[in-house]
């Protein structure tokens, strides 16, 4: 399968393919490109959802985190984005965007200090069909950058709450 590589939008972090859980999955260990350290502060665009919420399984009064994503080394402070929900994915390569509100002011830090991993599926286990392969020609990307499905695993390292943010980007 095409997924391999990763895509582009890790290409600031060193990325340790993990044993593939399935085929269409594959599952990257992030660390520093600064200092090799894997502990990262995670960002993202908070807002609490108003009542009523009109956002799929976020309760009035709680907190949504919002699209990008951004990852600092809490060692040395390197870090960038990983996920743009409006130019990353196959909908954000292909076609603007994906279907989710992205923040544009107000970036904080989620609580706590993380091991990061970045999961990433495509829908097919076969990536070398020749539409893809054209489509991610045509657009100037690599297939692994056309992934339907971006996750963020956050595994806390100081005793607070493990987090997610997943986004189906087809
Ligand atoms: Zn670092």
């Amino acid at each position: 399968m095409a997924a391999r590589q990763p895509p582009a939008c890790l290409a600031g972090f060193s990325t340790s393919l993990l044993p593939p859980a399935n085929d269409i999955a594959v599952d990257y260990e992030i660390r520093c490109k600064g200092c090799g350290e894997g502990r990262f502060h995670i960002s993202g665009f908070p807002i609490v959802a108003p009542n009523p919420s009109p956002y799929f399984d976020v309760a009035p009064g709680a907190t949504l985190w919002r699209p990008p994503h951004s990852l600092k080394c809490t060692h040395c402070g390197t870090g960038g984005r990983v996920f743009d929900a409006r130019t990353n994915g196959y909908d954000g390569v292909l076609n603007g965007g994906c279907g989710y509100e992205s923040g544009e002011t107000g970036e904080q830090e989620v609580k706590g200090v993380f091991k990061v991993t970045i999961g990433l599926a495509y829908n097919t286990i076969d990536a070398d069909i020749p539409e893809l392969l054209d489509a991610a020609q045509e657009a100037k990307v690599g297939v692994a950058d056309l992934f339907d499905w971006f996750t963020i695993d956050g595994e806390p390292v100081d005793g607070g709450q493990p987090i997610e943010f997943g986004y189906e980007c087809a």
